[in-house]
């Protein structure tokens, strides 16, 4: 029983999405780039977190930082209702 229900939560993380600055080779995530940003922050402003999107922890990292500079620079909501 107990190792049925394992393997069901195993299947599901088995396909996990490429990053995507990864794919792109991208060396730093610029806080400039706006559009490219707003893919990674949900609706109400918070940023998705990497189960969700998809990154590697490395572009991440680099993602919270870029988009809480670009939030302090207001190209980006704090909170958005
Ligand atoms: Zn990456």
């Amino acid at each position: 029983m107990a190792t049925k229900i394992k393997r069901a939560v195993k299947e599901r993380r088995t396909k996990r999405k490429p990053c995507s600055f990864c794919a792109e080779r991208a060396i730093a995530v610029n806080y400039r780039d706006v559009g490219r940003l707003k893919k990674f922050v949900s609706e109400r402003g918070k940023i998705v977190p990497r189960r969700i999107s998809g990154n590697c922890a490395k572009h991440q990292r680099m993602l919270t930082t870029a988009v809480k500079r670009a939030r302090l620079i207001a190209f980006l909501p704090f909170v958005s209702e």
